[in-house]
């Protein structure tokens, strides 16, 4: 039953769902020796320590893991009411997955990770990018293009709230408003408590008491929705054009972001040989500037010469001008990213070539 957006917390602890209070302490402990911050330099170990303690916080303690229990057995919607919840605590809804539709609704950029179905969490939408191809005359002169996309709507239910009467928001029970919950660790460190985020209100420090059944909360739901992105005259490829509050909508009614319209201009695009060639260009530059420098390489400086000349007659032969006026700058980048690797090589066969003296055909020595 567990949707993508909520956690197990006995996998996270990798005990099973009737594991003893003594289970759950000792697999913490394990884990959280391999994990400590202060021990595990892996970059994720910090990330990891904190969903370990976190699920600790919540399965040592019994009330809380009843809760958490309860709420993986039912639907997704069974903390909405709260006399679904046999623990009766008006935030019965605590624990389930804040997105009943999170499991099997793939969306872009939906960033915001939901806790709690009844977390009062006011978090800003993310912004839907979409791309849009547009032909060289449409970016020219201009285009309208109606797109069909995916986003997160307000509540029509609650109004984007989240709950079905308004200004029912309460401090949380768990953390009492802070948001935050302190793990004892001093029978593993000795170093006293670390606080981790409250898995009731996602940091908030906020509940609703009555969520609401359309959006479990959330304050928004998912839609396909379509709207028009205008491309002025002139538009060249990569450029975006925003749709106000055409976004994900927040959470809670916080505010949504836009829908931001990129442009593909596939004649802008610089691909196959012009591309090809400018790299050419880029990694043969290294080459002939060593060889220039030392004055001895001259045969050497000659064998390099030939696929500079190919990348040269690449480019000239490929059409740039049709390509947009900033066709220079992908270009650029491309001359180097090539004369890095040139360099790179060039390094090599220098060293190698100073190493074993009157080898001066460096890597082209066959
Ligand atoms: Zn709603
Ligand atoms: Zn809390």
């Amino acid at each position: 039953m567990a949707t993508m957006n909520e956690k197990d917390y006995y996998a996270i602890l990798g005990v099973s769902k009737d594991a003893s209070a003594k289970e759950i302490q000792k697999a913490f402990q394990q884990k959280a020796r391999k994990l400590h911050p202060d021990v595990n330099k892996a970059p994720d170990a910090e990330e990891r320590f904190k969903e370990v303690s976190e699920a600790y916080a919540v399965l040592s303690d019994e009330q809380k893991r009843a809760r958490y229990d309860a709420m993986r057995s039912g639907n997704p919607f069974a903390g909405a009411a709260p006399s679904a919840s046999p623990y009766g605590g008006g935030y019965g809804g605590g624990y389930a997955g804040g997105d009943p539709f999170g499991g099997g609704f793939p969306f872009g950029g939906y960033a915001q990770r939901r806790r709690s179905g009844s977390a009062f969490n006011p978090e800003t939408g993310a912004d839907v990018v979409v791309d849009i191809d547009l032909t060289a005359e449409q970016a020219r002169s201009g285009a309208r293009r109606a797109v069909k996309y995916r986003r997160y709507e307000p509540c029509d239910r609650c109004h984007g709230t989240g709950s079905v009467s308004s200004e029912s928001a309460h401090t949380c029970p768990s953390c009492g408003g802070t948001g935050a919950v302190e793990v004892d660790l001093s029978f593993l460190f000795g170093a006293g408590t670390f606080q981790t985020v409250c898995p009731e209100c996602g940091g908030s420090g906020r509940v609703i008491s009555d969520p609401c059944p359309d959006c479990g909360g959330s304050g928004r739901t998912p839609v396909v929705t379509e709207a028009v992105v205008e491309f002025p005259a002139g538009t060249h490829d990569g450029d975006t054009v925003r749709v106000k509050s055409m976004g994900h909508a927040g959470t809670n009614g916080a505010a949504g972001g836009d829908l931001v319209g990129r442009a593909r201009v596939a004649a802008e695009r610089l691909e196959g040989p012009a591309s090809t060639g400018f790299y050419l260009v880029g990694f043969m530059l290294p080459f002939l500037v060593f060889s220039a420098a030392s004055g001895t390489m001259s045969m050497f400086a000659f064998l390099c010469l030939i696929p500079f000349a190919i990348g040269l007659s690449m480019i000239v032969r490929s059409d740039l001008r049709g390509r947009g006026a900033t066709w220079w700058k992908r270009g650029l980048a491309q001359v180097v990213s090539g004369c890095v690797n040139g360099l790179l090589l060039a390094f090599v066969s220098v060293s190698f070539a100073s190493c074993s003296r009157g080898m001066f055909m460096g890597p082209f020595s066959y």
